[in-house]
């Protein structure tokens, strides 16, 4: 990696020569990744020593014991790094050989970006939140659970049915070894509380649903400060409900908001989108050949999350329903969810139908 980061700095800087004979200054901006690969090219320490947070000073604290080396449990006032200090604290790890503030030496990204470190820095969703945190938490959830619910949730969840656009189904938590990040996202987005409602008291269900923070309003405006405010509810509560799990990855995303605000849509372009991409790197293996395309395609669903007619929030204050979406109901719309009802259940009252139980926990 480092020799093509020295080929970056050495050949294409400052400018790129094009076929037509013009230059084209080429500006690198950030840097995304998972945290082992953040770790190797920042010369950071990593998730098992101290300091490991790339973005501010938070001291984590050994635990010891199976999956509880170190612990980052929630604190109000965080010292976040300052970009001088963080290139300095990084060349005394040189000097000193020593692990200062988590450097471990200085990285050439601080010659090659065009944004400072650590403000180009963008940990990668789908790694962080996905395959890592959402993961362990659902496993240790079902590992709670007695036997005879652990095959029924599993059964539940392998029969879940999904329009056929999301082209994967989920799998049973038994299956979570070879479980991908799609799936991961389809089942916490869409799935994962339903289907938890006969498996968790209320209370660790709205702690659950905290995490999730999705919904209509989560795309205006006040995204960052929403979704903050309900993480940090999640965070404070999280040793009521789990066990040893306030890893880096969880603490990470305490900083989400902060990296929504600096980079807007690419701290979640760069996820899915990059996975399409990039292929394995290991194999020199590309993902596709279509590599505009799919740049075009994850901006397009940007562009449509962004592009919404403002509501009015006056009125949209007055209309909140509860848990359910702000939906504009049609007679053809009520007459299939009446219908539906009929289909899925005996119990003649579809005005108690709500939005969770269509999607087939109604029985
Ligand atoms: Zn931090």
């Amino acid at each position: 990696m480092n020799r093509i980061l020295e080929f970056c700095l050495v050949r294409i800087l400052p400018l790129l020569p094009l076929r037509n004979g013009n230059k084209c200054k080429v500006s690198f901006y950030g840097i995304i990744g998972d945290c082992p690969a953040l770790k190797l090219i920042l010369e950071f320490i990593g998730h098992t020593g101290y300091y490991s947070c790339f973005y501010c000073y938070i001291h984590d604290v050994h635990v010891g014991g199976r999956g509880g080396k170190r612990q980052y449990y929630h604190e109000n006032n965080i010292k976040l790094r300052h970009e001088q200090r963080y290139e300095l604290e990084s060349i005394r790890a040189i000097e000193s050989s020593n692990n200062i503030y988590g450097h471990l030496g200085r990285s050439l990204l601080h010659d090659l970006l065009d944004i400072p470190l650590p403000h180009s820095i963008i940990v990668d969703y789908l790694h962080v939140s996905l395959l890592r945190h959402t993961r362990c938490i659902l496993q240790q959830i079902y590992a709670k659970l007695s036997p005879a619910k652990r095959i029924i949730l599993d059964q539940r969840l392998r029969s879940q049915k999904f329009p056929h656009f999301f082209n994967r189904k989920i799998r049973a938590v038994s299956d979570f070894s070879f479980i991908k990040a799609t799936e991961l996202k389809n089942l916490l987005l869409y799935a994962l509380i339903p289907h938890m409602l006969y498996f968790l008291p209320k209370e660790q269900l709205a702690h659950l649903a905290s995490y999730i923070i999705h919904g209509k309003k989560c795309f205006d405006d006040n995204t960052s400060s929403m979704s903050k405010e309900l993480f940090l509810k999640y965070y404070q509560d999280h040793s009521v409900h789990y066990d040893d799990l306030q890893n880096l990855v969880l603490h990470l995303r305490l900083h989400f908001n902060q990296l929504f605000d600096n980079h807007g849509s690419l701290c979640y372009l760069g996820t899915f989108g990059q996975e399409d991409l990039i292929g394995a790197i290991g194999k020199s293996h590309h993902g596709t050949r279509f590599h505009g395309q799919l740049i075009a395609y994850h901006y397009e669903i940007d562009f449509a999350l962004r592009n919404k007619t403002p509501l009015n929030r006056a009125s949209s204050i007055e209309n909140i329903d509860g848990p359910l979406d702000e939906v504009n109901e049609t007679s053809d719309m009520l007459q299939d969810v009446t219908q539906h009802h009929r289909m899925i259940c005996n119990c003649n009252k579809p005005e108690q139908l709500t939005s969770l139980s269509v999607y087939g926990e109604h029985d």
